[in-house]
This record gives C-alpha cells, structure tokens and sequence, in this order.
C-alpha cells in the first residue's frame, strides 16, 4: 500500500505558498512528517485527508487517485485534525458506541467488540466510563485514536498530536501509535525531532512547503 504525491502546490488566498511543488512517497508502516511551524504540515495532511484542494498535482494511494475519487479514500481513511473535537456530555464508551453506529455497524455485538477493542488499544478502557469532556489533553488525543480505529482504516493520518502534552501523556500517546503503526500505514506530523525519532522507521523534513530530505530518522536528523 503506497501513497504517493506528485507536484503538490498550494497557495492561499493570502498569497501565502504552503505547498511548493512537493513530492513524496510514502510506504506501509509508521511515516513521520518532521518539520517547523509554517512549514505546510496541515496543509498537506488535510490535502491528503481530502479537507482541501491543491491548485495543483497528483495525490494516488492504493490504485485510488485520492483527488477524483475523495469519497473512496474516506472510506478508508482515519484522520486526526490537529484541533481537539468537541464532544457532547457522554462517556467514552456510549461516544464510541454512538460513532460506530454512525459509522454503519449496526450490529450490537459487533460494536461492543469492536469499542472494546479500541479502547483496550488506546489504554482508555479504564476510563471507559468518564465523560470525554472531563480526559486530560492527552486522553483526548488517545481518545480520537480510539475514533477513527472504529472503521480499521486503511490510511491514517495524524497532524501534530503531541503538541501541548506533557512528557507523561506524549510517551503514553506515542506507545500508542508504536502498537498502530505495526498493522497500519500511519502518517505522523511533528516538529519534535525526538517524537519521530523514538516512533517513525522513515522520516522526511518539510520546510517551505517542500521536502528537504527523506530516509531513516538517523539519517536524516543527524544535521539538525
Ligand atoms: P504547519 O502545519 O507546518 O504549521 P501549515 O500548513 O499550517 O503549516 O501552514 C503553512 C503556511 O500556510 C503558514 O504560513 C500558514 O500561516 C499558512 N496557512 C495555513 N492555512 C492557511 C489558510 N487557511 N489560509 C491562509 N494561510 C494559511
Ligand atoms: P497527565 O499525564 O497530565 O496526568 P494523562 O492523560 O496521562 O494526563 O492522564 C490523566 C489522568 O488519568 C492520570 O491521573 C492518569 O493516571 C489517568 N489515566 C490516564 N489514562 C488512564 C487509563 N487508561 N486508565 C486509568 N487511568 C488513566
């Protein structure tokens, strides 16, 4: 499963270029997008997630031309937006519930299988119970994990999750994502060189809406 990118370019109404002509291929397991604030991260990830358009170029994972057929990537797509969502007054577990049913299974069984899975898989069953509004910064972002898990997407893509935790909820989110990332292809944006270094077996540098460099996060983060 490869996703693949060819001369993506961006630019805003503002004049603003957030992606200039980039190119990147991405393979299965856990990729990480390194790169400072500005450097065009949202931007490409909510391209990617089909959020919003390119002026130009060329976006292919899994045979579907993501562009064209927006529709069939977001059957198979998990996206985690770099905002936290905003959640009625509900347990964990009844929000799940209720996303799974959304989401087309429409099984009793089956979604009390498949919530539990996902909240054993994010470390959440514990707090199954609590109301969502009430988790930590890093609960949520566990929390959203467990959301887009429902659907075993295909893709997942995941913008500056770490940003805003603390040292404890970023390793427990990152161990998280180590466990996903051994049975998905996951993208992960970040501008915390350690993040992508303890997680991503390939890197690759965004800066000015361009790739600078790709390979090991050995490598590639040995000059910063
Ligand atoms: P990053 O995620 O790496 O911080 P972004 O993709 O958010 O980068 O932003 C890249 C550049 O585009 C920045 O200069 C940012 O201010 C600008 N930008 C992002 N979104 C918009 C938008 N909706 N309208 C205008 N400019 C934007
Ligand atoms: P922080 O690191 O700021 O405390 P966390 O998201 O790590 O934020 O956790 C907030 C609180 O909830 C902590 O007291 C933590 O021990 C508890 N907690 C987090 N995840 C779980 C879990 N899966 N099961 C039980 N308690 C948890």
């Amino acid at each position: 499963m490869k996703l693949k990118i060819t001369n993506l370019s961006k630019t805003y109404k503002n004049g603003v270029k957030a992606l200039d002509n980039l190119n990147l291929e991405i393979g299965t397991g856990m990729f990480g997008l390194l790169g400072p604030n500005g450097a065009g991260k949202s931007s490409l990830m909510r391209t990617i997630a089909t959020l919003q358009k390119p002026d130009s170029g060329m976006i292919e994972f899994d045979g579907i031309n993501t562009l064209k057929d927006q529709m069939e990537l977001r059957k198979i797509l998990g996206y985690l937006p770099q905002e936290f969502g905003v959640y009625p007054s509900m347990s964990a577990e009844d929000l799940l519930h209720y996303f799974a049913q959304l989401k087309g299974i429409a099984s009793k069984t089956e979604r009390a299988t498949i919530v539990k899975q996902v909240l054993e898989v994010t470390n959440l069953y514990e707090v199954r119970m609590k109301d969502v509004n009430g988790y930590s910064g890093g609960m949520k972002q566990r929390f959203g994990i467990a959301q887009l898990l429902l659907n075993n997407p295909k893709l997942i893509i995941v913008d500056e999750p770490t940003a805003g935790l603390d040292p404890a909820e970023r390793h427990r989110f990152l161990n998280v994502l180590r466990e996903i990332g051994t049975n998905h292809t996951v993208i992960f944006s970040t501008h915390i060189v350690d993040d992508v270094k303890e997680l991503c077996n390939e890197i690759a540098i965004l800066n000015g809406g361009k790739i600078l460099t790709q390979g090991t996060p050995q490598s590639t983060t040995d000059a910063l």
